[in-house]
């Protein structure tokens, strides 16, 4: 049986086409996908549960055609929900035999932090395309080494910012695009939750990457950057431990100050202790802003006097429907693995400047 793997390697079209044609049409020519593609949830937590199972229900273009799971029985509930058979269920042992699947076009990671970047990397090698979790992974190094992959075995790589199809934030988006209250001057924005009644990944370094900021405070960053259509220059940043003892591996509430190129300010916070949610951006001749911002609904928001409530959709099933236009080429992939390596990079710069107690200068 040839694969879509043998297929592009016999082809002999890989990197360079790439190069020059971009991913998108190199898919659309060479890597045809199901009609309706076919996804593999990789990790079957809270948010592949709780979200993406549901979503993909929702999606037009995709369905779920396999899972992997550490836990068989686990599986086997999904197979039958979703009406996939159980040949279909992986292990994080036979992971990498997805590559002869042809019914999985496109592989989801939805595993701890630490674990993103090998798992987008084998599946990158399997021939799929891939979407990834926030934060993309840990460090802007394996950030690279993700891109790289991808752009080796010519699929596309995307990051689950599902806010971008979220129509509060879109209009957000809108109304400081367009500059409706005059020019933006500053942006103050948190996320945070109270993390307690339970133990798990998002509390130990070596999985998680990190507390708060990697987890809730990424939200912040992207709204900043998706707002101001900027990159910060500077970063400036303060961690404060009201729990010292919970919160022993990870951070617990950072607060930060990213500074852009045209002089607008970003003040974020991000924490384990409290909850915290709102995005307000203040401009010329008002301000605008949501509260809440981020989540998956009950979200509100006003824009001058105005209130805004536009009722709500399941974005993840916008998103992945998204993806799999622009891997046919049909659309710009609108949140790519390069912008999951530049919140990364801009998380790196908030832990050093925490850490030298200093502001630290970014450079694109
Ligand atoms: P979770 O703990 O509920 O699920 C993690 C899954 O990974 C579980 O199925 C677990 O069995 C599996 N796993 C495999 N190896 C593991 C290991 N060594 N240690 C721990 N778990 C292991 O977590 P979650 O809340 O579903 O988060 C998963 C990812 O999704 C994270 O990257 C998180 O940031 C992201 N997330 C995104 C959103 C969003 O709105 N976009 C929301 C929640 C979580």
């Amino acid at each position: 049986m040839t694969t879509r793997r043998d297929f592009l390697r016999t082809a002999g079209i890989g990197a360079g086409l790439t190069a020059i044609t971009g991913v998108s049409a190199l898919n659309a020519a060479c890597n045809p996908i199901n009609e309706k593609a076919g996804v593999a949830l990789v990790g079957l937590g809270n948010y592949a549960s709780g979200q993406l199972g549901p979503a993909l229900k929702e999606t037009n273009l995709c369905r779920l055609a396999g899972v992997v799971t550490g836990d068989r029985e686990k599986g086997l509930r999904w197979s039958e929900e979703f009406g996939f058979d159980a040949s279909h269920i992986y292990s994080y042992e036979t992971f990498d035999q997805i590559a002869e699947d042809d019914s999985i076009d496109l592989i989801y990671v939805v595993l701890p932090n630490a674990m993103h970047a090998e798992y987008v990397i084998r599946a990158a090698q399997a021939g799929k395309h891939v979407m990834t979790e926030k934060p993309m992974a840990v460090s802007v190094e394996e950030c690279d080494r993700m891109i790289e992959a991808c752009r080796e075995a010519g699929v596309t790589l995307s990051v689950g910012y599902r806010c971008h199809f979220e129509p509060h934030n879109q209009e957000m988006m809108k109304v400081a695009a367009e500059q409706r209250l005059g020019a933006l001057k500053l942006i103050d924005t948190g996320f945070g939750f109270r993390a307690f009644g339970y133990d798990n990944w998002r509390f130990h370094h070596d999985l998680a990457g990190g507390g708060a900021l990697m987890d809730v405070g990424i939200y912040c960053i992207q709204a900043a950057c998706y707002l101001t259509n900027e990159l910060p220059v500077k970063v400036s940043a303060q961690e404060v431990k009201t729990y010292p003892d919970r919160f022993v591996d990870v951070d617990e509430t950072i607060l930060f100050q990213l500074e852009f190129p045209s002089g607008i300010i970003c003040n974020g916070s991000t924490s384990y202790a409290v909850n915290t949610h709102h995005l307000d951006v203040y401009c010329e001749q008002g301000a605008f802003g949501l509260s809440p911002a981020f989540g998956y609904d009950g979200l509100q928001g006003y824009i001058g006097q105005e209130k805004l409530e536009l009722g709500q959709i399941r974005e993840q099933a916008l998103h992945m429907d998204h993806v799999i236009r622009c891997i046919r080429g049909e659309e710009e992939l609108k949140t790519p693995g390069e912008m999951g390596r530049r919140d990364v990079k801009i998380i790196e710069a908030i832990y050093q400047a925490v850490e030298s107690a200093s502001t630290v200068a970014l450079t694109w």
